[in-house]
């Protein structure tokens, strides 16, 4: 697995009575994005290329059978959860963030560095 470098956005969630947690979402930017995804058992983070031709018209849990979490060496068939949909505090709990559909401005964008699946 390698890393790729994807522009994203700061979002800052609440979970289990905390608030200000912050997450990094994507969005759709002139038709190319990448998809995030996390590894729930240890917070590690992963990228998906949505215009990946590999990935086209087959179920996603294929291409992750045998990928293990680099991180805590989980099967990722068994951990991996949409982010920020789904994510792991540093405490350990799980919280949920749904993004906006609106594009933050260019300045609130930063560019962060992701395991790439597929
Ligand atoms: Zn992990």
């Amino acid at each position: 697995m390698k890393k790729v470098l994807v522009r994203c956005y700061k979002g800052f969630a609440a979970a289990n009575g905390k608030f200000n947690i912050e997450i990094v979402f994507t969005v759709p930017d002139i038709g190319y994005y990448k998809k995030l995804f996390t590894c729930i058992h240890c917070g590690e983070l992963f990228a998906v290329d949505q215009e990946n031709p590999r990935l086209a018209g087959k179920p996603f849990d294929k291409f992750v059978a045998n990928e293990v979490c680099p991180k805590c060496d989980s099967s990722l068939t068994q951990t991996l959860r949409a982010y920020p949909e789904n994510f792991r505090t540093d405490d350990g709990k799980i919280g949920h963030f749904i993004p906006e559909h609106i594009i933050p401005p260019d300045s609130e964008s930063l560019v962060k560095e992701f395991w790439e699946l597929l």
